[in-house]
């Protein structure tokens, strides 16, 4: 099988790095690290001019515009949604209505394009606030603070498009929800779904998850706080009455879906659904996949999803090297050494997320966040100990990164993923 990979990230590079286990994978248009995986090979060309048995696009931004619908007008296997389902994400006020329509726990929210009423919801909240725009912000559109003069000129700020342009121009306002946060990935062929190892990731620049909202600072799976009861509860009250729900609505859905949910004293509710693997969620996620993964997600790319994922009975850690200045105004272009000695600690994977190479040949910052180093473990404790092991061997000029992830007042060490088999398979469960 031959599998086209869509993106330029470290999810990207563990996508094709798993895909290349059983695949031909291609990579468009990749990065210097998908450039010298093995297997793959690495092509500016663009996803439609690629012949190949399976397209998998992993950022949001083509999902949106269409690209899945493209691909599958051409009469080729797809995983990622349609237009229809990437709204999703794409129009976070779609998504709140489509969890309300299917009865599913969720913060309460309101959406506004005028300051004058969004000023005076936020006002009658209790606070934490959370504002976020509506539209697509690379992760970073969500303000979530106890200041109420901070949630007002974020209010303004947003709509004024002077934050974020049009993504922007109308904002949710919601409900903040208290408790420990959790990823749940799922394979969904339309009807169909598959649980994937879950994730925890951390989106605060800081450690004890202090500072600004990132794109994501590092990730774990399995996460001690989720007990098999929560997960099952999730999937029961939230994942299959969202997949229901879009097949009422007519939409196909055939690609990840990602629950991102908070863990709350009420039980599960969900924060956010995200319509690709999330990044670095999809690091330790994969890096636990066993088995051919390829050829589940073209089962699940062709509505014919019979596979049980394979997981490893171990734990992953992601942790995320940032440039200086993430993720306000990040300065690039800092050398970067180590990459290959950290490689080569056991158990490990450094994954490029923005970086390039030089006409020297010399490896260089190219992005807010850099790389990814990502480790197996038979515990979190373990995976964590080789992640920093391996990030300590990698140098560049003002590195950022968390010191606490993996570690055990983050959550748990022991496995939280119980409602994995003992031969280590998910469920795959059928929404009625
Ligand atoms: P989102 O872009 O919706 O994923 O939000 C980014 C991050 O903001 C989430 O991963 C949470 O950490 C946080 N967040 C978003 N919505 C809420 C909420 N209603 N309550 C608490 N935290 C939230």
């Amino acid at each position: 099988m031959r599998v086209c990979v869509v993106g330029s990230g470290a999810r990207e590079h563990a996508l094709a790095a798993v895909f290349a286990r059983t695949a031909d994978v291609v990579v468009t248009p990749g990065n210097p690290g998908t450039r010298v995986a093995d297997g793959v090979t690495t092509t500016g060309a663009p996803a439609l001019d690629i012949v190949a048995d399976l397209y998998v696009i992993g950022p949001e931004a083509p999902l949106v515009a269409g690209l899945a619908d493209e691909l599958r007008s051409l009469g080729r296997s797809v995983l990622g949604p349609g237009a229809d389902g990437a709204r999703l994400e794409g129009s976070k006020a779609f998504m709140k209505e489509l969890a309300s329509a299917a009865g599913v726990p969720t913060a309460s929210w309101s959406s506004f394009t005028e300051p004058g009423p969004a000023l005076h919801y936020v006002r009658g909240l209790a606070g934490p606030y959370v504002v976020k725009t509506d539209g697509l912000a690379a992760g970073k559109g969500v303000l979530v603070t106890d200041d109420l003069d901070e949630a007002e000129a974020d209010i303004i700020a947003k709509l004024s498009g002077a934050a974020f342009g049009d993504a922007g121009r109308s904002v949710v306002i919601e409900e903040g929800l208290v408790g420990e946060e959790l990823s749940l990935l799922v394979l969904c062929d339309g009807q169909r779904v598959a649980l994937l190892p879950p994730a925890q990731d951390h989106k605060r620049l800081g450690d004890g998850g202090t500072g600004p909202n990132t794109g994501g600072m590092g990730a774990t799976s399995p996460v001690g706080a989720a007990s098999a009861a929560v997960i099952d509860q999730a999937m029961d009250e939230i994942v299959l009455p969202s997949v229901a729900e879009l097949r009422r609505r007519g939409i196909d859905y055939r690609g990840v879906l990602y629950a991102g949910l908070m863990i709350t004293a009420d039980g599960p509710k969900l924060i956010e659904y995200n319509v690709r693997f999330g990044d670095p969620e999809a690091e330790v996620v994969l890096l636990r996949c066993d088995g051919d993964v390829a050829e589940l997600c073209r089962q699940v790319a062709d509505g014919e999803l019979v596979d049980e994922p394979q997981v490893r009975n171990e734990a992953a850690v992601c942790v995320v090297l940032a440039a200086p200045g993430y993720p306000f105004a990040t300065s690039t272009g800092g050398v970067i050494s180590g990459v290959e000695q950290a490689g080569t600690v056991e158990g490990v994977t450094v994954f490029h997320a923005g970086t390039a190479l030089d006409d020297d040949g010399a490896l260089r910052t190219a992005g807010g966040r850099v790389l990814a180093v990502t480790a197996l473990g038979a515990t979190l404790a373990d995976a964590s100990a080789r992640a920093y092991q391996a990030a300590d061997l990698i140098h560049f000029d003002g590195v950022q990164l968390r010191r606490d992830i993996g570690k055990p007042h983050l959550g748990s060490s022991s496995f939280g993923d119980r409602h994995l088999g003992s031969n280590g398979t998910a469920h795959v469960h059928t929404e009625a």
